[in-house]
């Protein structure tokens, strides 16, 4: 919640004019609740993992002979229903899990300011190096997690869940057991712990999160994706082959980029 009653007093506190940027904040999140605000983590989730497979889906559906040729295992197809009960499935489990956590845990984040709400909105210079630490923490903290849930006994009661989908789709990026949503969420969070920021960054970091697991699960591989222009970017072709070798499998245990892989020699494609 902003402490200021009218955007003039803002402006007065700011001594400058609010951006149009701040201005739309302003109005949005004057007399909402940080707890509020938080909790929009929960629905960036869901709006971001219902609309980000969206179109490959209905492309796939409407139009197989165009997407064919870029799918990463075509003689693997799964059906409209198969999808939306997997999207239905993950997210409502997503939710159910993360909603309790995101209160639990939000007397923490209050008393340890790691999230801010108010004025002024961070600067792309604060939010660009943000998000690169973020990136390199999730990526490594989530590739010795992945690892440890290649073990037999993780594997087995709680991975094995994930490797349903030998050919995997982006609705299934968060197709998981709970246990494995809660233990996963850890590195996504650990990032804007260490570096505490804005909840529109969180936010904007969350949203990028969900795409990005979408993407490494869409089971297409198109040379003209702007995710091959990062790198060391692992992508869909890296994640596919993961689950296309499944629980035996102990290579391409990275989420974002490839160096964990190369540096302890798990990758492979
Ligand atoms: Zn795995
Ligand atoms: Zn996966």
């Amino acid at each position: 919640m902003i402490r200021y009653a009218t955007a003039a007093e803002v402006e007065a506190a700011l001594g400058r004019a609010m951006t149009c940027a701040e201005a739309t904040w302003f109005q949005y999140s004057a007399t909402m609740p940080d707890y509020w605000l938080w909790w929009h983590t929960a629905l960036v989730f869901l709006v971001f993992y219902t609309l980000t497979p969206l179109p490959l889906a209905l492309l796939e559906h409407l139009a197989p002979a165009v997407a064919l040729k870029y799918k990463l295992q075509p003689r693997v197809r799964l059906s409209p229903a198969a999808l939306f009960r997997c999207y239905r499935d993950s997210a409502r489990l997503v939710l159910i899990v993360m909603s309790p956590c995101l209160i639990v845990f939000y007397p923490i984040v209050k008393v340890m300011g790691i999230i801010r709400t108010g004025l002024p909105l961070p600067s792309i210079w604060e939010i660009a190096p943000q998000l690169v630490v973020y990136h390199f923490v999730e990526d490594y903290l989530s590739y010795w997690i992945h690892r440890l849930l290649h073990t037999k006994w993780a594997y087995n009661s709680i991975h094995h869940v994930h490797h349903e989908f030998r050919a995997p789709a982006g609705f299934a990026a968060s197709h998981s057991h709970w246990a494995e949503v809660l233990i996963l969420a850890i590195p996504t969070f650990v990032g804007p712990a260490v570096v505490p920021c804005h909840v529109t960054t969180h936010l904007l970091w969350f949203s990028v999160r969900v795409m990005e697991a979408a993407e490494t699960h869409c089971g297409y591989d198109f040379p003209f994706s702007p995710a091959k222009l990062i790198p060391f970017y692992g992508g869909a072709e890296y994640h596919d082959y993961h689950h296309y070798v499944g629980g035996h499998g102990q290579s391409n245990f990275s989420s974002i980029f490839t160096y964990c892989d190369f540096i302890y020699r798990t990758n492979k494609v």
